[in-house]
């Protein structure tokens, strides 16, 4: 028996998607998913249901948002396509990235791709590139971390530290490390402070680089959050213990904003809350509100100095995207930066993030719940059969609180067995309210389906 009643699906022979289970689908049918409006979406049964993911963790001004429409009609209107190749440019490119730098003064250059993976995978080549110019052709190793999520590309789903992106792809490639993530409540010892196991981590990260040879380590990769990993939030003193690492050996320290960038975090980017100081940044997802696909990297002055300089040398700086920089793309990201500016978003995220956090953590005592836990707009519930443990068939528990959730018209998205939330920073009080009605519930008939 499926859990997906009473919902219109469609056949899949034709589909597969990396993130589609294709025996699962085939059994139930794809949920279709037809319009959207605010922080809602509506079903091919007509049926609505509040979006509590934005999405992909992209739609933070939520759906249907005419002047995001706009932008990009006028954009196709105008000039649908053309390139940042050979001297050429579009207006919306320079503008896009003139705002971006407004909002991260330390950086000095924006450079596009389309997604997030691509912007990885250019930070990785810019880093290499970079020590070429710094004529130091044998730092090129990269850290990441375990459950850090960067993409799936070869290069950036090595990043990605999770093994069901490296499982069967014979990832990760070489010269990519991962360190421990930073889940205090899962991986710190009996009693160890939040400081503590932060300064732990911090010479975890020093011995990583040491035993490698500090002068084969290019960069450090992380996301001020963890979203995909399991919505993780570093313990106190996290990035402040890392960043004199960093520092000591020379190691760039790559902050990926995809999904804490454009106030989800509460500051503008995850890196300025958190306190880690990024030699450069990926950004996509809410760049465009999730309307078009769009990303970009941004480089702080120095790798701006060392690129530009080798690349006059060696004559070519030999890496780009026919779309990288698309101008619907880039014209819709000047609208959702206007918007982000004009509509106070960030005002009103950390207007109702108390709220938000103070509901998530309200289940913490409820006995499916392990871990509640979040910063800004995220927010997660970590499932559990009692305390740390684990449930013997991972996955299982998660996916039917979310298809319990479904049924109560909210959707939300089980990471294994954690519930993430992400809604539109759109949301409002009554919305809020709405989205967390449905989960006592919710949770109370999962946990009595798993002891069943
Ligand atoms: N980096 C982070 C932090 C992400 O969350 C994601 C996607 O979820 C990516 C990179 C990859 O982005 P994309 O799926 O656009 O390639």
């Amino acid at each position: 028996m499926t859990v997906l009643t009473n919902m219109q699906t469609r056949d899949v022979e034709a589909l597969l998607h990396p993130y589609t289970n294709a025996v699962t689908l085939r059994q139930t049918g794809a949920h279709v998913i037809e319009s959207g409006e605010g922080v809602y979406v509506t079903d091919a049964d007509g049926k609505r249901y509040i979006e509590g993911m934005a999405g992909l963790w992209c739609c933070g001004l939520g759906f249907g948002d005419a002047e995001l429409v706009d932008a990009a009609k006028q954009q196709l209107d105008k000039l649908p396509y053309y390139h940042l190749f050979g001297g050429r440019s579009h207006e919306p490119a320079i503008e896009l990235a003139e705002r971006i730098k407004d909002l991260m003064p330390s950086m000095a250059r924006v450079f596009y791709q389309s997604s997030g993976s691509e912007a990885n995978e250019t930070q990785i080549k810019l880093a290499w590139y970079y020590n070429n110019a710094r004529g130091r052709p044998e730092k090129k190793k990269i850290i990441s971390r375990v459950r850090g999520y960067h993409g799936v590309s070869i290069v950036s789903a090595s990043l990605t530290g999770l093994p069901y992106n490296h499982k069967s792809f014979d990832l990760p490639v070489d010269r990519i490390h991962h360190t421990s993530n930073p889940h205090h409540w899962r991986e710190a010892h009996e009693g160890e402070s939040e400081r503590d196991f932060s300064a732990r981590l911090a010479a975890e990260l020093e011995e990583m680089i040491l035993a490698e040879g500090p002068d084969t380590v290019a960069a450090f990769i992380a996301e001020p959050v963890m979203g995909a990993g399991g919505v993780i939030v570093p313990p106190e003193g996290y990035f402040e213990a890392i960043m004199p690492v960093l520092h000591k050996y020379d190691v760039l320290c790559i902050a990926d904003e995809v999904i804490c960038g454009f106030a989800r975090t509460g500051e503008w980017f995850g890196h300025q809350k958190l306190n880690m100081q990024p030699t450069s940044v990926s950004m996509a997802k809410q760049l465009t509100g999730g309307y078009a696909p769009l990303s970009a990297v941004a480089i702080n002055q120095d790798m701006a100095d060392a690129i530009e300089a080798h690349s006059g040398e060696i004559g070519i700086f030999g890496h780009g995207f026919t779309y990288g920089g698309h101008p619907m793309g880039c014209a819709v990201g000047v609208a959702a930066l206007d918007i982000y500016k004009r509509r106070n978003i960030l005002g009103h995220v950390q207007s109702i993030e108390a709220g938000f956090q103070r509901r998530i953590r309200s289940y913490a005592d409820h006995p499916l719940v392990g871990e509640a836990r979040g910063i800004g707009l995220l927010g997660a519930l970590e499932l559990s059969p009692g305390g740390k443990a684990m449930f013997d068939q991972p996955g299982k528990v998660g996916a039917r609180l979310a298809a319990e959730l479904v049924k109560h018209g909210v959707i939300l998205r089980a990471i294994g067995d954690t519930l993430a939330f992400c809604p539109p920073m759109t949301i409002t009080e009554d919305e809020l309210e709405e989205m967390f009605a449905p989960i006592e519930t919710a949770l109370d008939a999962t946990h009595h389906w798993a002891k069943a």
